[in-house]
C-alpha cells in the first residue's frame, strides 16, 4: 500500500475521472475516493457515474497535502473539522494521560466548536500548551480517543 500521499500532479487538469479511475490512478481503494468526495472533493454533478474534474482533484489533493504539513504552534490544537491548527475556545484544554509520559490535549475549536486534539509528551506539555489553561484528568476517566492519525487513515485502507 502506498505510504506517501497521492501526488496531485498525477491528475490531468482537463480529464474527468470516475471513482474507479481515481482509485486506479493512485493505487488506492474506491472507499478512499468516496471518502474524499464526502470531505469536499467536488464532483461535476450528481449523476452516476460520479465524475471528478482533474483540476478539482489536483487542487483537493494539494490542499490535503498542505494541511498535513501544518503543525501546531504553542497554544494551538489540530481541529478535526477545520483540519488546521487553531486556538481552542476559552483558551482551555484538558490533558489526558495515555501513558506515564504521553497524553493528548483536548479542547473545542474556537472557530467551529468541533473537537480538537494534539498528542503531546508530558515533557513538552507546557511548551505545547503555551498560554492555555490546562486541566488534567486521570487516566481511566472517560477518555476521548484522540483521532489525530485520521489524516493518514486513507492510506491504510484497501
Ligand atoms: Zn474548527
Amino acid at each position: 500500500m502506498p505510504s506517501s500521499p497521492p501526488n496531485p500532479q498525477l491528475a490531468k487538469r482537463y480529464i474527468s475521472y470516475t471513482v474507479d479511475d481515481i482509485a486506479r490512478l493512485f493505487g488506492i481503494h474506491r472507499h478512499t475516493v468516496r471518502e474524499w468526495i464526502k470531505r469536499g472533493l467536488p464532483v461535476i454533478d450528481k449523476q452516476r457515474p460520479l465524475l471528478v474534474q482533474g483540476a478539482d482533484l489536483a487542487e483537493f489533493l494539494r490542499k490535503r497535502r498542505d494541511a498535513r504539513k501544518q503543525s501546531c504552534a504553542p497554544g494551538q490544537l489540530f481541529c478535526l473539522r477545520c483540519r488546521v491548527p487553531r486556538e481552542p475556545a476559552g483558551w482551555q484544554v484538558v490533558y489526558r494521560p495515555l501513558t506515564a509520559t504521553q497524553g493528548t490535549l483536548n479542547g473545542l475549536c474556537g472557530t467551529c466548536s468541533a473537537r480538537m486534539c494534539r498528542r503531546v509528551s508530558l515533557a513538552k506539555l507546557t511548551a505545547a500548551a503555551g498560554n492555555l489553561a490546562i486541566t488534567t484528568t486521570q487516566a481511566g476517566e472517560h477518555i476521548d480517543e484522540c483521532p489525530t492519525p485520521i489524516v493518514n487513515r486513507d492510506f491504510k485502507e484497501g
